[in-house]
């Protein structure tokens, strides 16, 4: 498995009137996956595209294996990619399907063949290499089209969307056996999605893109509990985003009073004074009754919506209006209570506006 490395790359279409990436610089281990996440748009298939060498930098340098591929054409790559819509050949068999990148590359039909039957097998499907694709599930000819990535055996696969021309149950399965197969094999592995969820569960680390340039990079958790900015936490998760002010800093730490409420959060470069801070759906806990009048910030709840496995509220307050998750289902509060509120430090974090 090899690594991927962009230097500075930027590329316009139309002699520079569309910049579709501005100067984004990233590194991708050998056996890693990692997944460009970003609102549509944004230049995740651009980027996939280039390493793919079906587009070409219009400044920068691209190296995959620790060899500088920047004007190679594709076919000089090792690299194959599974496509959103899957565009297998209808009229050839699956398992034609998966060996035809290999005969294409000059390898003989009964050689290609047993390695598609292979490549099958790692997908699950090694008995459905006789039927056509019209005869299977379009789960199933997702994964032939992964088979027949694999059995290129490339140093690195892309991963364009794949999951999303199958319905929200069939994506989680697919995606979680993608993941499986790709730790097995120990591929080098870049997968785009528009999907948080899917990202979140899928990747080693997450290159989050907005406007054709990196808006934050790093591990699901990292991304989840440590936001840079309001459009990460947002687009990462559900968030709040309310205003408090810095009362106290101490090394790494910030005191925020958020409505006479008071957390200690790690800052980032924050002075004293009035800033955003996200806050996730979990991390308010409401209390009615008496425990909520001895608490200093308080609230009206507009809105309390049984969901089987939690409780959704909204609430009305001094720092602005909160969207609650709430597992505690057996005693919910009603809409038009007075709450008082408090919060974990836990799901809170500082963030940059913007
Ligand atoms: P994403 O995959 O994140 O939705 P793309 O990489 O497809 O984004 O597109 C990034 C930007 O580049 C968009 O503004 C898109 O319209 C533009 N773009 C992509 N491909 C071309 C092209 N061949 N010619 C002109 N503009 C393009
Ligand atoms: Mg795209």
């Amino acid at each position: 498995a090899g690594s991927v490395v962009f230097e500075n790359v930027t590329k316009t279409y139309g002699k520079g009137a569309v910049t579709a990436i501005d100067d984004v610089s990233f590194d991708i281990h050998p056996g890693e996956l990692v997944t460009l996440l970003g609102p549509s748009g944004c230049g995740k298939t651009t980027t996939l595209r280039m390493i793919a060498g079906l587009e070409h930098p219009t400044t920068g340098r691209i190296m995959i294996g620790g060899k500088d591929v920047t004007h190679l054409p594709a076919t000089d790559r090792d690299v194959s990619m599974v496509f959103q819509s899957y565009a297998l050949f209808p009229h050839m068999s699956v398992v034609e399907n998966v060996a035809y990148g290999l005969t294409v590359s000059g390898q003989k039909k009964a050689e290609a063949h047993d390695r598609a039957r292979e490549g099958l097998g790692l997908v699950g499907l090694a008995d459905y290499g006789d039927r056509l694709p019209s005869e299977l599930s379009g789960g199933q000819q997702q994964r032939v089209a992964v088979a027949r990535a694999l059995v290129l055996e490339p140093e690195v696969l892309l991963l364009d969307e794949p999951l999303s021309n199958l319905d929200a149950k069939l994506r989680r399965h697919v995606r979680t056996e993608i993941r499986d197969l790709q730790q097995k094999l120990g591929l080098t592995a870049v997968y785009v999605t528009h999907d948080q969820e899917e990202a979140l569960a899928v990747s080693d680390r997450i290159i989050v893109m907005n406007r054709s340039v990196i808006a934050q990079q790093g591990t699901p958790r990292q991304l989840y509990e440590e936001p840079a900015s309001a459009f990460i936490a947002d687009f990462i998760g559900d968030a709040n985003l309310v205003t408090g002010e810095v009362f106290a800093l101490n090394g790494e730490m910030a005191d925020v009073d958020i409505g006479g409420e008071r957390v200690t959060l790690r800052q980032r470069g924050h002075g004293l004074g009035s800033v955003e801070v996200a806050v996730r759906p979990d991390a308010v806990r409401l209390s009615d009754g008496a425990e909520g009048a001895q608490m200093s910030l308080k609230g009206n709840v507009t809105h309390a919506t049984y969901l089987g496995s939690a409780m959704h509220y909204t609430v009305q307050c001094e720092v602005g209006e909160l969207f609650v998750i709430d597992g505690r289902i057996d005693a919910p509060i009603r809409a038009g209570s007075e709450v008082g509120i408090g919060f974990a430090a836990r799901g809170l974090a500082l963030v940059s506006g913007q």
